[in-house]
């Protein structure tokens, strides 16, 4: 079987492709990367030649057109992305052309090739975004109030699945992924922003001064090398033209998450508010019902919070 996964440069991706190879050994695994792709997160995969890559972006078709014409593949795992939710207050119209019209162009792209895969698009938590506090945890039936670019493309990368599924019969599994962690999550996000000041405080680079944004906010964290086991089973498993929640059903704040992570560190830190890390509008909770999704698939995570945040903290450790 060819599996192919967009973003596989990136957090999730190169997670998934180091489970499909540890765990689906008569797979071949091909992903797209652009020409400036930084390629350290699947540099030990690349040493193994187990993997055969494709220069394609997501915003040419012609580019993705040849790409799948080669790998010719049975299921894509479409994570590539702009992922990061402030950037999409500087670049909306960038984030909706990559997230979107990317999406459009891959779908647009399968089609014209002829292929018939199984394509599992990866949503998120933040299209929820508005949740009242009767809608916690949240089902995939609660209605979508996305509150930023971002998440605004993430719904109409979910609508667009369901479209195509309804109109053409693309097969496209939709999963919504609560936040998920652990070694090599990109610096810029939460957890491991907190965790890589942490270990700049241990190594003395840095005063003994955390920078945080909002710690009232509540995500819904799991590991990710949960959710790409979750990813898989989604297209194992799912069916065509449904709507998955990934996450544990436990919410945690911001504050808890310093704490724990702080916990686990000797460093003694000041925490100071920075008004650059507030976002314009933010969503205050996302807590995962994911009871749809363990009843189709079976999956419900292993990995507890304390070893993802341990494991974040080695990686940051090893890595500065
Ligand atoms: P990353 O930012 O780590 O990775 C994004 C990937 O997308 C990279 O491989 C990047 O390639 C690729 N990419 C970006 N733009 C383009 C483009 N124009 N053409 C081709 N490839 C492109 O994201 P994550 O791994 O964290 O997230 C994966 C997916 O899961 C995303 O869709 C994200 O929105 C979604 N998601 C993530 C959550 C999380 O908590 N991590 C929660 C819910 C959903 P390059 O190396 O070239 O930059």
């Amino acid at each position: 079987m060819n599996i192919l996964i967009t973003g596989i440069t990136g957090f999730a991706g190169s997670h998934l492709a180091e489970y499909i190879l540890a765990h689906h050994p008569g797979v071949k695994v091909h992903g797209l990367v652009r020409w400036r792709s930084r390629m350290e997160n699947i540099a030990p995969l690349l040493h193994t030649g187990k993997i055969t890559l494709y220069e394609a972006d997501l915003k040419d078709m012609s580019s993705l057109r040849k790409a799948l014409a080669a790998a010719r593949p049975d299921r894509i795992f479409h994570l590539a992305a702009q992922s990061f939710v402030p950037a999409s207050w500087k670049l909306p119209a960038e984030t909706f052309m990559i997230n979107a019209v990317g999406q459009i162009n891959l779908f647009e792209a399968v089609m014209a090739e002829k292929l018939d895969p199984r394509i599992q698009i990866a949503g998120s938590s933040e299209e929820y975004g508005l949740v009242h506090p009767d809608e916690v945890p949240m089902k995939e039936t609660n209605p979508l109030r996305p509150l930023s670019p971002y998440a605004v493309s993430k719904v109409a990368q979910d609508l667009l699945g369901f479209q195509y599924w309804q109109s053409y019969r693309l097969r496209v599994v939709r999963t919504r992924g609560f936040n998920h962690t652990g070694p090599r999550r990109g610096e810029v996000f939460v957890t491991s922003n907190f965790a890589r000041q942490i270990v700049m405080i241990e190594k003395g680079l840095v005063p003994p001064v955390i920078h945080v944004g909002n710690l009232e906010a509540k995500r819904d964290f799991t590991d990710v090398r949960d959710t790409v086991r979750g990813y898989w089973l989604a297209l194992e498993k799912g069916a065509s033209g449904e709507v998955y929640n990934i996450g544990t059903g436990n919410a945690v704040s911001m504050k808890d998450l310093l704490d724990r992570l702080l916990a686990l560190s000797p460093a003694k830190v000041e925490v100071r508010i920075d008004p650059d890390r507030l976002r314009p509008s933010d969503v205050q909770i996302l807590c995962a019902d994911v009871s749809k999704f363990k009843a189709a698939t079976g999956w419900s995570p292993k990995i507890t919070f304390e070893t993802t945040l341990r494991d974040l903290l080695e990686y940051w450790r090893s890595a500065l």
